[in-house]
């Protein structure tokens, strides 16, 4: 077992409805020791890619997008889900269907700041049924960039996101993939 998924086995809880909490180290509390493993971890593995970018989408993307951007030495660019003030000009926009809240968020991002032939690693802290990964991906098919990969902390291996996004060919990797999960009894399978 790598860290992250001996910190899933002593910290994370398993919910029902296919939910696992990990907010006591990613999602709301932060290990940020645990963070910079999981960037250190997505250099590695990304280490034969040119990246310009790291994409990801508010909010619990923001602090492991950051901390890997810190090893990539590039900036991060994060897809908003509200409307501001703050963001001038025109906007590439998505729609994202989102798994734990059950509704649907428009997305955007800033033209400003994705551009054309730009390579760009999308990280998210899960995989589920692969909906932001496909709003992502969708943004930076509009801005005629490239993903040049996706890095994924934990992915629910037994909900399709995973599945759909390789057979469209991306270079997904994921840290920890989750085959099952037990709510009851609060297990948890990983893939070897
Ligand atoms: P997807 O779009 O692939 O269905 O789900 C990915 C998004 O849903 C992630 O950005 C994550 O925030 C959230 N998510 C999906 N499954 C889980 C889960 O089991 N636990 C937590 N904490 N978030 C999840």
């Amino acid at each position: 077992m790598n860290r992250l998924e001996q910190k899933i086995i002593s910290d994370g809880i398993v919910r029902e409805g296919n939910v696992l909490k990990v907010d006591s180290f990613l999602n709301h509390q932060i290990d940020i020791d645990m963070l910079n493993w999981i960037g250190e971890e997505f250099k590695r593995r990304f280490s034969d890619v040119k990246v310009d970018k790291i994409l990801t989408i508010e909010a619990s993307g923001i602090a492991l997008a950051s901390v890997a951007a810190l090893h990539f030495n590039v900036p991060v660019l994060f897809a908003k889900k509200t409307q501001s003030v703050n963001v001038d000009g025109e906007k590439f926009c998505s729609q994202i269907a989102s798994f734990t809240h059950k509704c649907i968020n428009n997305v955007f991002v800033s033209k400003n700041y994705l551009k054309a032939g730009e390579k760009v690693l999308i990280i998210d802290d899960f995989l589920a049924m692969g909906s932001a990964l496909e709003g992502l991906t969708d943004l930076v098919r509009q801005a005629g960039a490239e993903v040049a990969g996706i890095g994924i902390a934990i992915e629910k291996g037994f909900q399709e996101g995973g599945r759909k996004i390789r057979e469209k060919g991306y270079r997904l990797e994921s840290l920890a993939i989750i085959d099952e999960m037990d709510g009851t009894t609060g297990t948890i399978k990983f893939r070897q």
